[in-house]
């Protein structure tokens, strides 16, 4: 698998684009040229920070098809902190571990495949926010041990 670094050099597709309404302020993803709230078309590009919450999620078991994930797997309403929400899949966990209120990274991942070696499609994907990188992984490890011996 390519590191979260290795995604991180792909800065324009890696960008998570929204629009905030100069009206009423409601941010919107992916990015309307009209405010669904409100119908107003004083809209500005933004750039959502790429971290969020779990607002609700729920659990698949049979994934569609075509995509390269393992059911079950958790889908989630993640809002960012710049109150934008959208439905991704949280990967790289347990999915008896999600919960609401779960702090969350953003990442730029592969999605699925289109058809027998055919397209490869990207897009977002949350992950739980512990510490990432080599220093501190060392952390996380001993953190897990420690749950394991509560
Ligand atoms: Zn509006």
């Amino acid at each position: 698998m390519p590191s979260p670094r290795y995604w991180r050099e792909i800065p324009s597709r890696y960008r998570l684009e929204a629009t905030r309404c100069g009206n009423c302020g409601r941010v919107s993803h992916p990015p309307r040229g009209v405010c669904p709230a409100c119908c107003g078309t004083d809209v500005e590009n933004i750039e959502l920070s790429h971290e969020g919450k779990v607002v609700t999620y729920t659990v698949v078991h049979v994934p569609p098809g075509d995509f390269l994930m393992e059911a079950p797997y958790v889908l989630a309403v993640v809002e960012t902190p710049e109150g934008a929400r959208m439905m991704i899949q949280v990967a790289d966990c347990d999915p008896a571990s999600v919960e609401i209120g779960m702090p969350v990274a953003l990442e730029f991942r592969l999605i699925r495949k289109e058809g027998k070696g055919g397209i490869l499609c990207y897009g977002h994907k949350a992950v739980p926010s512990y510490p990432t990188g080599e220093e501190e992984g060392a952390e996380l490890e001993s953190r897990e041990m420690e749950v394991a011996h509560a």
